[in-house]
């Protein structure tokens, strides 16, 4: 986290009449009630309508609601007044819960001083409250522990007390308890947040640090950039440089984020919002560099994040391949929004210009794939996705990584082929054990261990071959267990296997976008027809 000045200790103990900060996140597993939360803490303070409301509000993007997940980090001022009187200014920014978004979430945490750690009172602590909570503990965060559904039936309040107690070595009896869906508790969650988290740190009178957490592109008014002062103060009219690309503009409009944008007159140290400053070229504004003023610069930029690591890989080309410049323009503006999406150019004999990209998973690629036809109206073509395979060639002493079928060394000269393993942790009803562990094995699975995680429920632990796993293993997982089995998996490490690549022909061409890199097992029964040829 930042260290900055201690200007903190003071500020709460400024007078009644000045407006506090409080920077927070939620974060949980998916599904245990971070948007729903979000919903209460939002109409607590009084933002919306009831005739405006609708569940889950932050979740404004289509695919958002239709798949029930939160994709994008969002952020919300709410205005609350403290039990003692004392004004605040809530900056909440809600997350997504699936691990193929964790990107999102570390880079929403680097911008508060606390987190709301919401654990659902029927499920417990799951992979991805474990998972949130060491990225909040790295970065020194204040963590507030609150158990959510205690209006369930199932909920089973003191295991999760103890369970954040053993597991994650929290207070288990000092966690809140709430209903967000009922409602229940939402007065004591903002108590907490005033009183536990921390306000920030900083001074108005410093040179400008402002960090770029997120931005998305308006067609009128160019970038709009999402950050976080951590230092300093901006004011529309003023000259911003981008420290790391030294690119220099006019600031337009600040804001703060209501549930729309909010034209503000300034934008003070500590808190969160928005700059617009006409800027087109997308590129100049990079997510984790630091903002500050061209006349008076910080001397150096704040740490920015960890630079994100891609391990399903796919080409995109589009359909018609005079509109690869379109499709250019359009993947730079949808960056700007999705940070985790790296791209390089890469070409085709068959398909043209295109682009080789990198997603944090599988979901991550199909909610890219469908983001990008749906934004920016476009049909694109995705060739099948691949994991990236190491390759020892004799006489050499590290491997080249390769994640380009078309990249794919000379049979010859490779020593050694490795390909990437997952750690796999698989939650059924007992009745489907049996089909879950045929699938399992029929995926190269290893090392599978299993036990009774609570009564009725197997927990299966499983190294599986990643790219078993990138291939419809998902919706057969759900079939084999009637939806009822829970996926989830960490990269674990490179194992030595028998790679080979598979060549297609049409009409006796080979088409290079068609090749793929593959286990032996499968060479076969692809040639024959298998899934390799519906792109
Ligand atoms: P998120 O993935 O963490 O953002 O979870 P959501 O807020 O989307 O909630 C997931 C599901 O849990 C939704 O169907 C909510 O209606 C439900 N839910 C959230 N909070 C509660 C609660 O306090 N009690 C009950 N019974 N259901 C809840
Ligand atoms: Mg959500």
């Amino acid at each position: 986290m930042h260290y900055l000045s201690g200007y903190g200790i003071f500020s709460t103990m400024k007078d009644k009449t000045n407006v506090q900060i409080r920077n927070f996140s939620i974060i949980a597993h998916i599904d245990h009630g971070k948007s729903t939360l979000a919903d209460r803490l939002i109409q607590k303070a009084g933002l919306i309508s009831k005739r405006e409301f609708r569940d889950q509000i932050l979740d404004n993007m289509d695919i958002e609601r239709e798949r029930g997940i939160t994709i994008k980090s969002q952020t919300v001022s709410l205005p609350y007044q403290g039990p003692d009187g004392q004004q605040y200014q809530l900056n909440l920014i809600d997350t997504p819960g699936h691990v193929d978004f964790s990107y999102e979430v570390s880079r929403a945490l680097a911008s508060c001083e606390g987190v709301l750690l919401l654990v659902d009172a029927s499920q417990g602590v799951e992979a991805q409250t474990m998972a949130n909570f060491y990225s909040a503990l790295e970065q020194d965060l204040v963590i507030v522990p609150v158990i959510n559904k205690i209006d369930l039936p199932s909920a089973d309040i003191d295991k999760v007390r103890q369970q954040l107690e053993v597991d994650l070595g929290l207070d288990g009896e000092e966690a809140l308890l709430c209903s967000a869906k009922k409602g229940i508790g939402i007065d004591d969650v903002l108590k907490a947040v005033v009183e536990k988290i921390p306000s920030p740190k900083g001074s108005n009178q410093s040179p400008l640090e402002a960090l770029i957490f997120d931005a998305t592109y308006d067609p009128f008014r160019g970038a709009v950039i999402s950050c976080r002062v951590f230092n300093g103060a901006l004011k529309p009219g003023q000259m911003i440089r981008m420290i790391s690309t030294e690119a220099e503009y006019k600031v337009e409009e600040v804001g703060s984020f209501r549930l729309h944008r909010q034209k503000e007159k300034q934008l003070i140290c500590g808190q969160v919002g928005y700059i617009i400053a006409g800027i087109k070229e997308i590129q100049k504004a990079r997510m984790g560099d630091t903002i500050t003023l061209a006349a008076n610069p910080a001397p150096a930029p704040l740490s920015g994040f960890k630079s994100s690591q891609p391990v399903v890989f796919s080409s995109i080309y589009p359909i018609v391949s005079e509109e690869y410049k379109v499709l250019a323009d359009a993947l730079e503006k949808y960056k700007l929004n999705d940070a985790a999406l790296v791209s390089q150019k890469d070409s085709s004999a068959a398909l043209g210009q295109g682009f080789r990209c990198g997603f944090l998973g599988l979901l991550h690629l199909e909610i890219v794939q469908e983001r990008l036809k749906r934004e920016f109206d476009r049909s694109l073509i995705m060739t099948l996705p691949s994991v990236r395979y190491q390759f020892l060639l004799k006489g050499k002493d590290t491997p080249i990584k390769v994640d380009n079928p078309l990249h794919y060394p000379e049979v010859v000269q490779i020593e050694q082929s490795l390909e990437p393993f997952v750690k796999a942790k698989i939650i059924t009803p007992e009745e489907f054990m049996g089909p879950v562990m045929k699938l399992c094995l029929d995926r190269r699975g290893e090392n599978i261990r299993y036990f009774y995680s609570t009564r009725g429920r197997m927990e299966i632990n499983v190294e599986l071959p990643l790219a078993e796993i990138i291939y419809e293993y998902y919706d057969r997982l759900k079939s084999v267990s009637r939806g009822y089995a829970s996926f989830d998996y960490d990269f674990y490490d490179y194992r030595a296997a028998d790679l080979v690549k598979v060549d297609i022909l049409i009409n006796g061409e080979k088409v290079d976008a068609l090749s793929l890199i593959t286990h032996k097992q499968w060479a076969r029964k692809i040639a024959a027809g298998d899934p390799a040829t519906d792109v």
